[in-house]
């Protein structure tokens, strides 16, 4: 590992400046993934800028219209508060799902949104993909079972946050600091240069801050659930979270999307707009005809074929789940 230096923020102001102070500053919050590829070589920095002290986004609070969820709350605390679990039992689900409880402990939802590609290649220290400045992705014609289905660029390494899935499906708004203003994404704005570009995982630039995820309240039923290899410690394969708001017993701005097959949150206007005042009570032939569209222009590599007939079983199931 190469040396670095460390210092604190104490304000989203100071935490730009000290990041922007060095030539590789980087935020470092509860450092799960950061050390990992700072240990590997993968990531060159020397400066770590802690952002843990930065006071108040640590926070979660109900406004009027929502709930606000600091991006250094951790995902332990997403998983377990009472009130964004009674609101959001997706989020709650797919907060559940991320790794272990002692990583859920300290990963906080900023990192979680903001970490890297789980690629293999990419996390080779030796291997110059396309996704490190090379010229190839050893993935698309190589070992490319866990890769995406969806892709708008030459890379294929999935996004594979447990919580951008969920926040896609209740069209949450993650607020980022640039510059002293505040953007908010959506979680498609969040991932959009991931899509285009393969050198990013993410649309954040160097010095951008996410200070907070807002979650509208207007689906009040959600579901999230994701297939692994493994029970527990492990990504998924594939993920999927569906919500809606209900209007007389019928579906109201329902939302699905998908995680680990996409270089974003999938999610296809036509599947929503389909569902869109469809009975709550959902048979299992309108759902398999909602997940079909969903997955209608997926474009399986050579060993991951087997992640559409997950993601479909996951979409139907996710989707009946609402009733409950
Ligand atoms: C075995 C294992 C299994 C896992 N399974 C899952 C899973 O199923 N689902 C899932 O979603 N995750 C999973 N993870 C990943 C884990 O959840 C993430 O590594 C963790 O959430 C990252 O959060 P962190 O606070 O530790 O981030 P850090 O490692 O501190 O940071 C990660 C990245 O985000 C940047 N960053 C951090 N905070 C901010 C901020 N506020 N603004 C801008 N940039 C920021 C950092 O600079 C860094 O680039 C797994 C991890 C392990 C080890």
């Amino acid at each position: 590992m190469k040396p670095f230096s460390y210092a604190t923020a104490l304000s989203p102001e100071s935490a730009r400046q000290l990041a922007s102070s060095s030539k590789h500053g980087a935020y470092l919050a509860g450092g799960n993934d950061l050390l990992g590829l700072l240990k590997e070589g993968l990531v060159e920095a020397d400066l770590l800028v802690n952002v843990k002290a930065l006071p108040g986004l640590g926070k979660i609070e109900q406004s009027g219209a929502g709930w606000s969820i600091g991006a250094l709350a951790t995902v332990a605390q997403v998983e377990k508060h009472p009130g964004l679990k009674a609101a959001f039992p997706g989020l709650a689900a797919a907060a559940a799902e991320v790794a272990s409880p002692q990583i859920r402990n300290v990963a906080t939802v900023g990192g979680n949104l903001a970490q890297h590609s789980r690629c293999w290649y990419f996390r080779h220290r030796d291997t110059l993909c396309l996704k490190k400045g090379g010229d190839h992705c050893f993935a698309r014609n190589g070992e490319n079972r866990y890769h995406t289905l969806f892709t708008g660029n030459p890379c294929v390494s999935p996004m594979v946050s447990s919580l951008a899935v969920a926040f896609a499906a209740l069209d949450a708004v993650a607020v980022v600091v640039r510059e002293g203003k505040e953007l908010r994404w959506s979680m498609a704005d969040f991932y959009h240069r991931a899509w285009e570009n393969p050198l990013t995982h993410h649309s954040l630039e160097p010095g951008d801050l996410v200070v907070r995820v807002e979650v509208p309240l207007l689906r009040t039923r959600s579901a999230y659930l994701q297939a692994s290899e493994k029970h527990a410690f492990d990504w998924a394969l594939v993920s999927c979270a569906a919500a809606t708001g209900i209007d007389g017993g019928k579906m109201k701005g329902p939302r699905i999307a998908l995680g680990s097959i996409s270089p974003m949150p999938h999610q296809a206007e036509a599947a929503n707009t389909f569902l869109e005042g469809k009975p709550l009570a959902l048979d299992d032939a309108t759902a398999t005809q909602a997940a079909d569209l969903l997955l209608k222009e997926a474009q399986p590599l050579e060993h991951n074929g087997y992640k559409v007939p997950i993601a479909l079983a996951l979409v139907r199931r996710a989707l009946l789940q609402l009733q409950s």
